[in-house]
C-alpha cells in the first residue's frame, strides 16, 4: 500500500486546507494511506507525532477553513543537507513513498532540491547504518509534487495560485467598506496591499474597485510619478468623484529602485500647496490572508489535489518535479523548476496585457 504525505510550507493561504481534504480522501479513495505531516518542512526535520496518519473524517468540514489546519512553518534547518538527512530518515521510518507539498516558490524549489539529493540522502543513511540497504531499496525513487498556495499569485505558469481570489476578495471588500468613508468626507485613501514582489493583487484590486492610481513593483513609476497622479487625482476632482483611492504594493519601487511608500504618497496628496487633500493611509495586512476560502480557491484546490495525488502515482524518476497548475480552465501538470524560473520573467507579461487600459476606466479619463 503506498503512502501519500501532504504538508503545507511557506506563508498560509486561504484554500490550503480544501487541498489537505482533497489529497487525504482522493488518496484514501485510489486506495494509499494518507499522512499530514505538520509544521511544513519543521515536522519533515523533526518527525515523531508531527507526521500523522489521517483518516476519512479527520479532514471534514476543512473545505472552506482558511489557513492551514496542519500548520506552516519557516524552517531554517532544511535549508542544510544534515535536516534534509534528518526528513529523509523520518520519510523512510514512516513508510512514506511520495510527497505533496502545498507551498510558494521558495518550499516548491526546497521539494525539487530534495527531491534530486534522494538517492545521495539515502545512500548517507546508509554509510551511516541507520537503515541497511534492503531497507532503503523500496524508497530508491520519491516522487514529489507540488500545488501553488500562495496569495499574491506569484507563480508564472499558473491562471491562479491557490488563496489568491480569497485575498482579492478581501481587499476589494474592504476597500467598499473605506470607499463610504471616504466619499462622505471627501477624502483620500492609501491602501496598503500584500505583493512585495508581486503586484497583481494591487493591480487586481485597482481594476476591481476603480482605484485612481495604483502602484506595483513590476512596473516601476517614471520620475514624473507625483505630477502623474496628482494630475489623474484632480481631473477626477473636478469632475465630480468626491473619493480618491490608491492602492500600493508593500514593494512598490520608482526606475531608480527606491521604494514608494504610503507615507510618500499621503503627503503628496495632502500637500497644502498642492491638492491639499485630507489623506489617510490604511493598512491591510493580515486581514487579506485570513477568512474562509472564496468559492474560486476551494474549487482549485479540490481540482488540484485529486490532480497532484494521480500526479505523484504516475511520476516515475526519469520525469521532472511537477507542480499542478490551471491553465485555460484546465488542470495541468507542468515542470515545476521551469515556472520557478519563469516567474521572473512576470513583468513582461503584466506589460504586454491592457491592465493599464481597463485602469483608465476610471471616472472620465476618456469623457474629455
Ligand atoms: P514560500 O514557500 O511561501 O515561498 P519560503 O521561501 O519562506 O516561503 O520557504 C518556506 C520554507 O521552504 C523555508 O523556510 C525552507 O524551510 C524551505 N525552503 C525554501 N527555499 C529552499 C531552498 N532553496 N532549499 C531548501 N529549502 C528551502
Amino acid at each position: 500500500k503506498k503512502k501519500i504525505a501532504i504538508m503545507t510550507s511557506g506563508g498560509d493561504s486561504p484554500g490550503m486546507n480544501a487541498v489537505v481534504r482533497a489529497c487525504v480522501r482522493m488518496a484514501i479513495y485510489l486506495g494509499c494511506d494518507p499522512y499530514c505531516i505538520y509544521e511544513g518542512y519543521e515536522g519533515l526535520v523533526r518527525g515523531g507525532d508531527l507526521i500523522r496518519k489521517m483518516e476519512w473524517h479527520d479532514v471534514r468540514g476543512w473545505l472552506s477553513e482558511g489557513g492551514t489546519l496542519i500548520g506552516t512553518a519557516r524552517c531554517m534547518a532544511f535549508y542544510e543537507r544534515e535536516g534534509r538527512l534528518a526528513a529523509a530518515k523520518n520519510l523512510i521510518a514512516h513508510g512514506i513513498d511520495a510527497l505533496i507539498i502545498c507551498g510558494g516558490d521558495g518550499s516548491l524549489t526546497g521539494a525539487d532540491r530534495f527531491r534530486a539529493e534522494w538517492p545521495s540522502l539515502l545512500d548517507e543513511l546508509v554509510e551511516k547504518g541507520e537503515f541497511t540497504e534492503e531497507e532503503v531499496t523500496p524508497y530508491r525513487h520519491l516522487n514529489i509534487v507540488g500545488l501553488v498556495g500562495s496569495i499574491d499569485n506569484d507563480l508564472s505558469g499558473t491562471d491562479a495560485t491557490i488563496g489568491c481570489y480569497s485575498a482579492l476578495q478581501r481587499i476589494c471588500a474592504a476597500v467598499d467598506l473605506i470607499e463610504a468613508t471616504a466619499s462622505s468626507h471627501s477624502r483620500a485613501f492609501v491602501i496598503e496591499v500584500m505583493g512585495r514582489h508581486c503586484g497583481w493583487l494591487a493591480l487586481m484590486a485597482g481594476v476591481a474597485t476603480g482605484a485612481d492610481f495604483i502602484f506595483i513593483p513590476e512596473k516601476p513609476r517614471e520620475d514624473n510619478w507625483r505630477e502623474e497622479m496628482c494630475r489623474i487625482v484632480e481631473n477626477h476632482r473636478k469632475r465630480g468623484k468626491r473619493k480618491t483611492i490608491v492602492i500600493i504594493a508593500e514593494g512598490a519601487l520608482d526606475r531608480e529602485g527606491n521604494k514608494i511608500t504610503p507615507q510618500m504618497v499621503r503627503d503628496l496628496l495632502a500637500d497644502k500647496n498642492g491638492l491639499a487633500i485630507d489623506t489617510r493611509i490604511t493598512t491591510l495586512g493580515h486581514v487579506q490572508r485570513g477568512g474562509t476560502a472564496v468559492a474560486y480557491d476551494r474549487m482549485l484546490a479540490t481540482l488540484q489535489g485529486v490532480e497532484a495525488v494521480k500526479a505523484v502515482l504516475d511520476a516515475t524518476p526519469e520525469m521532472p518535479t511537477w507542480v499542478i497548475a490551471i491553465t485555460e480552465n484546465k488542470i495541468v501538470r507542468k515542470p515545476l523548476m521551469q515556472a520557478v524560473q519563469d516567474t521572473k520573467k512576470v513583468a513582461a507579461a503584466i506589460e504586454s496585457q491592457d491592465f493599464d487600459l481597463a485602469m483608465s476606466l476610471r471616472d472620465a479619463e476618456f469623457a474629455e
